[in-house]
């Protein structure tokens, strides 16, 4: 689950990482009387949406009068925002974060994530932080830092030590940095999260370290134990195919390609989705409709396929363990008739009752092609697709 810029802001302070002082908006008056309450003279108007790269985007703008912090509100209020970040969505901007401006020396890089080769926890820095960090990792991946943090021990002041003397920092900037990674070390196991990126980490003109940026993201497995993060939930900056997924339990994630795949299992689901790469097609999605698929859910997940306008065929590979297959054809007959698919629908299905399962689809009057086994399926598939 992905969070706003100013609701892991709220975290984060209360874990005792300084952040700017902010207040959150979503009309321009509102922005105006933010502005107002904060004082000074410059602010920084920033579109909340969950996605990074908002500067490049337009997302981030300097205001210099209560005049300015009005205008730019009410132009990114009536924006969508599309970044690299955004895997092609347009995210509606509904609040803006009214911040005091600060001064930067400079901008470096924080973050901490699972580490899935080493098991732990681990944090990443470099003195090039900013807006192309991404750039940093590719072309001179020796200005990154890495720590990882031991699972029982956990982080232990002197690796904060190597990171803050790895970035450069000065030794008053050290033990502000030893606080700040202990307390993304603190929020990062309390909560559950996957990752916690803080780019940029400034040094203001003062010399003090400061959370400009903050990007949380949490397991969603664990959420049942987190009211207070599933309260924060935002549903308008989510896929809406996802999101309607995430409501009947199936597991589903967008994709760039033209074919619909429908499978029980994700290792199945996976191992469909190579298949049809190595027959010179592209996925249009993964979804693994689970093993104990009925009639309805195999609707639900065929409605949720054709409502891409991406997709030129679908694929549909059940393998009928614990489910039936002429249950399974059942429900591809219903969903077919209900929503009017106007793509060749391709079935492989295997498995127990696959006889009555095939026998049905053959009856059914429908325009599906059924395929002997996966090969053949994709074969087919990618041919009807293109
Ligand atoms: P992102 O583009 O979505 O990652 O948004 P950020 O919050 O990281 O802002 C992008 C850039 O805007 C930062 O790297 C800063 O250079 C600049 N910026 C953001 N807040 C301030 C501020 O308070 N003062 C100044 N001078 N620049 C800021
Ligand atoms: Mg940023």
């Amino acid at each position: 689950m992905n969070f706003h810029e100013y609701q892991a802001k709220d975290l984060f302070a209360s874990y005792g990482i300084p952040v700017p002082r902010g207040i959150v908006a979503s009309t321009p008056q509102a922005a105006v009387a933010a502005a107002r309450e904060l004082g000074g003279e410059i602010w920084v108007v920033k579109a909340q949406v969950h996605a990074g790269g908002r500067g490049k985007a337009g997302g981030v703008k300097l205001a210099k009068s209560l005049e300015e912090v009005r205008n730019e509100a009410e132009r990114m209020l009536s924006m969508k925002i599309s970044t690299y970040q955004t895997g092609g969505l347009e995210l509606p901007v509904d609040n803006v974060l009214i911040a005091e401006a600060v001064d930067i020396a400079s901008e470096l890089y924080l973050s901490a994530l699972i580490d899935r080769v080493h098991r732990c926890v681990t944090f990443m820095g470099s003195a090039a932080g900013g807006v192309d960090i991404e750039q940093v990792a590719a072309t001179e991946p020796e200005k990154l830092i890495t720590v990882q943090v031991d699972n029982t021990a956990g982080l232990q002041p002197f690796q904060a030590r190597q990171m803050g003397f790895g970035m450069g920092l000065n030794g008053t900037q050290v033990r502000q940095l030893t606080q700040i990674m202990g307390g993304i070390y603190r929020l990062f196991r309390d909560k559950d999260l996957s990752l916690v990126e803080v780019n940029p980490l400034i040094i203001t003109e003062a010399g003090d370290l400061l959370a400009l940026d903050a990007k949380i993201n949490a397991d969603s497995n664990a959420l049942f134990r987190h009211s207070d993060l599933v309260a924060m939930r935002d549903e308008a900056q989510e896929d809406p195919a996802e999101l309607a997924a995430s409501k009947h339990d199936l597991n589903y994630v967008t994709l760039d390609g033209n074919i619909g795949c429908m499978v029980n299992g994700a290792g199945l689901a996976m191992a469909t989705m190579d298949v049809i790469q190595l027959h010179g097609g592209e996925p249009a999605n993964f979804l693994d409709v689970g093993g104990g698929s009925n009639a309805a859910r195999v609707a639900e997940a065929f409605k949720l396929i054709v409502s891409s306008e991406r997709v030129e065929a679908i694929l549909v590979n059940i393998f009928g363990g614990i489910v039936r297959c002429d249950e399974i054809a059942e429900g591809i007959i219903a969903a077919v008739r209900e929503v009017g698919v106007s793509v060749p629908v391709v079935v492989r299905l295997e498995g127990t009752n696959v006889d009555k399962g095939k026998q049905l689809l053959n009856e059914s009057g429908l325009a599906i092609i059924a395929a002997d086994d996966l090969n053949d399926a994709a074969h087919k598939a990618v041919a009807a697709a293109a």
